[in-house]
């Protein structure tokens, strides 16, 4: 945590709050425990990582997160955002398209006695309609564009924040929703596995 403070990116106290009440050790794999607080990514198996703290707490922050808000994470991996999103926000819808991974997720986050997140296995890229629209949507894989799902599920002053860009290099991106509108900003270059399925690429 006090490597988060010390990168003085992380302004918002309440991510940092947040950050520190979620044991990300419980999310790695015992073989990376020893790293697990690291500002690194580590892999959690199925060739797929936890993100970097430093990513995570940017990503967090950028949602603007609002004690009543209703959250979409697409890329459930480990469980990791969802628990500190949680934190921050009223309710976590997140979709993982690999079942191995959403049940671990799944498993962790109820032995953590963490509620109201509730992990769904599927191609994320689609959103989560049933339960749409969302204040906050925040994909953790990159695509080639911000899914127009995404962009359809979320709620009128709602923000989104994906990777966006070409498959080994993104750039974070948000966007807000002004009723019919959509404003969008670069908040800056990030690496993210790929986002794949129907509006991401193609699975193979
Ligand atoms: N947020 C995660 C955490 O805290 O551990 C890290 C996510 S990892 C960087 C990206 C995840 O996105 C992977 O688990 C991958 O399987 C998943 N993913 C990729 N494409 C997806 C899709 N279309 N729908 C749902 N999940 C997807």
């Amino acid at each position: 945590m006090d490597q988060l403070r010390a990168s003085g990116l992380v302004t918002d106290y309440r991510v940092l709050d947040a950050m520190a009440e979620v044991p990300r050790s419980e999310f790695v794999p015992p073989a990376h425990r020893g790293a697990a607080y690291d500002d690194v990514a580590l892999p959690i198996g199925h060739d797929q990582t936890i993100s970097q703290p430093l990513v995570v707490a940017l990503m967090t922050q950028a949602l603007e997160l609002q004690p009543t808000d209703r959250v979409l994470e697409v890329g459930t991996g480990s469980g990791y955002q969802a628990a500190v999103l949680r934190q921050l926000a009223d309710h976590v819808d997140t979709v993982e398209r690999i079942p191995a991974l959403a049940e671990q997720a799944a498993e962790m986050l109820e032995e953590l006695g963490v509620d109201r997140v509730s992990v769904h296995t599927g191609d994320g890229t689609l959103g989560w309609p049933d339960e749409a629209p969302y204040d906050a949507v925040v994909v953790t894989a990159g695509g080639p564009e911000v899914p127009p799902p995404l962009l359809a599920q979320l709620a009128d002053g709602g923000r989104l924040v994906a990777p966006v860009g070409p498959r080994h290099a993104q750039e974070l991106v948000r966007v807000r929703r002004h009723g019919d509108r959509t404003v969008s900003e670069d908040l800056g270059p990030v690496a993210f596995v790929p986002l794949l399925g129907e509006a991401g690429w193609p699975a193979a």
